[in-house]
């Protein structure tokens, strides 16, 4: 979990703007981005709703968010609207020494308009408990040559883990790149080394089966098994790629079924997802890739295509009203939107930029010095990899 930084009592109580319409709200946080100018940026994250991305000065995904805002020379104040751990990985880059040296020491405030915002794949794996796997393993295995690698939707505690023990961050597009870098870096060892990939089972799962290694070399380490998380010695030592128990709760919910269904309904259908989906959904599908290689896939797409895409709500949404040229369905005939990062709305943004603008700002989100040494190690090596 972030740390909320100890602020001066907010100028403004939360509770007034909830009762007001989303236009007034649109004007305030207008006037807001007015007054503040440049010196702010509001990043929107894909999957934010309609009414916050309009009011967004950059969208993408979390990473290239945190990167343009923490390059741009005149911001000096941060509202991510997003989830706990993007606010965190914002703030790690946009205060990262170099960047506070440019600035003669000012830090810029990173705000999340609302800290209930937080991934439930992220929480699903707690620093306590990969230090106790680690521990676990070490028993069996040589964790000199088993290298950790944390998907970036995950907290900063994990990804200074990571730094400290040799590992790396991935993003959903360079996952593959950075299991590879892994073994390249323990290639020497007996076996050719391990990797432990958390907290997301299916994105470690989908990468590592298509760089051609068997499922039966990734067991899934389940952190409420009494131990080894659940696996036997031999399992853990004929291991490639152990896999934490870890899932997204709006990509798991996409079915095979899901895919037969569509396909039968809309014929030559192709069909889109994320790599957090279920092996047997990614398996089934014509493409997959991040939510940037999915927005461009269509945008490259010639006009008539059919797409069912399997990804959060918000975005598919927003995909069909910019491309009425093409035919774009949501590949599950439930809803299946990310409830915590709709818990941004425009109250809880124009309350959060309001006391922003008043110099008590809420919801700061700050990560100690240690960790962000140690994250920003991590995330380095990942770019490495790029
Ligand atoms: S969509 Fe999934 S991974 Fe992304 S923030 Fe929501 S729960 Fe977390």
């Amino acid at each position: 979990m972030p740390t909320a930084l100890a602020t001066p009592p907010p100028a403004f109580e939360l509770q007034p703007y909830k009762s007001l319409e989303n236009d007034a709200l649109a004007a305030r946080i207008q006037a807001v981005r007015n007054r503040m100018g440049k010196r702010l940026m509001i990043l929107g994250h894909h999957y934010q709703q309609d009414e916050v991305i309009a009011l967004a000065d950059l969208r993408g995904d979390s990473y290239r968010l945190s990167q343009l805002a923490a390059e741009n020379r005149d911001c000096r104040a941060i509202a991510f609207c997003g989830v706990h751990f993007m606010a965190e990985t914002a703030d790690i880059l946009a205060n990262r020494p170099e960047k506070l040296a440019e600035r003669g020491g000012e830090r810029i405030p990173v705000v999340l308009p609302d800290l209930a915002a937080g991934c439930s794949m992220a929480d699903m794996a707690a620093i306590e408990q990969i230090e106790d796997a680690w521990d676990q393993l070490g028993q069996v295995i040589d964790t000199e040559a088993l290298t950790p690698v944390t998907y970036i939707n995950s907290a900063a505690s994990l990804k200074a883990f990571v730094g400290r023990h040799g590992g790396i961050v991935c993003t959903s597009s360079n996952a593959r790149a950075a299991i590879e870098w892994s073994f390249a870096r323990t290639s020497r060892a007996a076996g050719g080394g391990r990797v432990m990939f958390f907290p997301d089972q299916h994105l470690g799962r989908n990468t590592a089966l298509g760089m051609g290694i068997p499922i039966e070399q990734m067991p899934v380490w389940d952190p409420y098994a009494p131990e080894l998380g659940g696996n036997t010695e031999t399992q853990i030592e004929s291991s490639r790629v152990i896999l934490w128990k870890g899932h997204c709760s709006v990509h798991q919910m996409f079915r095979p079924e899901h895919v037969k269904q569509l396909r039968e309904k809309h014929p030559g259908i192709k069909i889109l997802v994320h790599p957090e989906c279920p092996r047997e959904v990614f398996e089934l599908a014509d493409e997959s890739g991040s939510t940037g290689k999915i927005i461009k896939v269509v945008e490259d797409a010639p006009a008539g295509t059919k797409w069912a895409i399997g990804t959060e709500l918000h975005l598919v949404n927003r995909l069909k009203q910019e491309h009425p040229e093409q035919e774009i369905h949501f590949l599950s005939p439930v809803i299946c939107m990310c409830a915590t990062m709709y818990r941004i709305d425009l109250a809880h943004l124009c309350w959060s930029l309001e006391n922003l603008a008043a110099g008590t700002p809420v919801n700061a989100i700050e990560v100690d010095e240690e960790t962000a040494r140690w994250s920003l190690v991590a995330l380095e090596r990942m770019l490495e990899v790029k």
